[in-house]
């Protein structure tokens, strides 16, 4: 009967016999491990060459020995000979070294699980009968699938030590959102969470988990950020762990970096998951690449919360793309200022709200027209405004048409 047994091969010495195809894909798992590798085989694969000239692995250069299982915690056996593999097997079990044997897994004591890792947990499976590993895997598959597809709840049953988990939401789409994202949410006692980003994904979340909405809109009062660190800190310290769900990235005009801050004061645990932000996301969304080879080289985010300050205006002259986040109602005061500093009237604006949800809409004007137009339109954050060439309408079928 096999058993599912979770081995800690960190820096133990594990023995791999052979450097063809398939001791070099199933030693990447031994690697992932932290194991202390060592090939021995009298070729090798250029994967297993680079490795060991990296220090990664250590490769033997000669044909196996039964020696070189004295001080192996683990074996597999992979030589493009059956009859060799056998023997290495034999060699292991009067070793009492656990062993894959490659080419008979009945032969060996162990057998390689399909696995995959999802946050602190790993999903292994094998079959205790006959081999078949595009079974396993396809089982494995659907697993992982159902687990990455926020399906499972995480939670942590056992009281433990609290935490807090900035997850970036990406721009709106649940879609945008990243995998390790979706399985914080799914590992939440509380969410904290803002307006902005996926809060769609909020609707699977038990109803056991309390979410707690400190979101800005103009009819509630926002709670400050003091406020919110205190919230996030409170409930890891009581043992709970802690999303704080934001729009786009954390790092990028979301405070995260004084929620890890508070956290740090606290001596509260934090991971960081980054998010596809909305300054990069939602203008690609809209045909718009914030660089562009010979046009665009560099980009510059900003908050144009207060207008445009000195290092926008620097970068729009020196042609730079300029991303504004939180710019609408300073629109007027972000244009004057550039025109007034001597940025071309006829520069491309495209004004990008709700960018990736159903109410995407997309304005484009120039600098000297595009207070008037977004006036008309009715332009409403959340929008993010980009100024310079690559906004122009049509760019990219411009650009196609002219490098074809
Ligand atoms: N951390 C976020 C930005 C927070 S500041 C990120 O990385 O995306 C909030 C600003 O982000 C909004 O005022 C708006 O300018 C922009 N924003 C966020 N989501 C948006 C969306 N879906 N469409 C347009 N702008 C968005």
């Amino acid at each position: 009967m096999t058993s599912l047994i979770g081995l800690d091969l960190r820096g133990k010495r594990v023995v791999i016999a052979g450097g063809g195809v398939v001791a070099t894909r199933r030693l990447r798992r031994f690697m992932a491990a932290g194991a202390a590798v060592r090939v021995v085989a009298p070729d090798a694969s250029d994967d297993i060459a680079r490795q060991a000239s990296h220090g990664d692995l250590e490769w033997v250069q000669r044909p196996v020995e039964p020696a070189d299982l004295d001080d192996a915690w683990f074996v597999l056996a992979a030589t493009d000979d059956r009859a060799l593999n056998d023997a290495i097997a034999g060699w292991a079990e009067e070793r009492r070294v656990w062993c894959i044997d490659a080419s008979d897994a009945h032969r060996g004591t162990a057998r390689q699980a399909a696995m995959s890792t999802h946050g602190d947990l790993t999903i292994g499976v094998v079959s205790v009968d006959a081999p078949d590993p595009k079974r396993i895997r396809s089982v494995r598959d659907a697993i992982a699938a159902h687990i990455d597809g926020g399906g499972v709840d995480l939670r942590r049953q056992r009281p433990g030590k609290g935490r807090v988990i900035l997850v970036g939401s990406g721009p709106g789409q649940p879609g945008l959102m990243t995998v390790r994202g979706r399985q914080a949410l799914a590992e939440a006692d509380v969410v904290v969470t803002d307006r902005l980003g996926a809060t769609e994904t909020l609707v699977a979340v038990p109803y056991e988990v309390e979410i707690i909405n400190v979101g800005k809109s103009p009819d509630n009062h926002p709670v400050g950020q003091a406020e919110i660190n205190r919230i996030l800190v409170e409930n890891a310290l009581a043992g709970k762990t802690v999303v704080r769900l934001k729009g786009g990235d954390p790092f990028v005009f979301g405070r995260g970096g004084e929620e890890a801050h508070a956290c740090i004061a606290a001596g509260v645990d934090y991971e960081i998951v980054p998010g596809v932000t909305s300054a990069i996301s939602v203008p690609a969304l809209a045909g718009i690449p914030v660089t562009q080879r010979a046009v665009a080289n560099s980009v510059l985010i900003t908050s144009g919360h207060a207008g445009a300050d000195g290092s926008a205006i620097a970068a729009m002259l020196h042609g730079a793309t300029v991303v504004f986040l939180m710019g609408v109602s300073a629109l007027p005061q972000i244009v004057d200022a550039a025109l007034t500093a001597g940025v071309s009237g006829t520069t491309p604006v495209a004004i990008i709200e709700n960018g990736s949800t159903s109410q995407e809409r997309v304005t484009r004007g120039e600098l000297a027209s595009i207070v008037g137009i977004s006036g008309e339109t009715g332009v409403k954050p959340p929008a993010v405004i980009v100024c310079g060439e690559v906004a122009s309408p049509q760019f990219l079928a411009s650009v196609t048409a002219s490098t074809s």
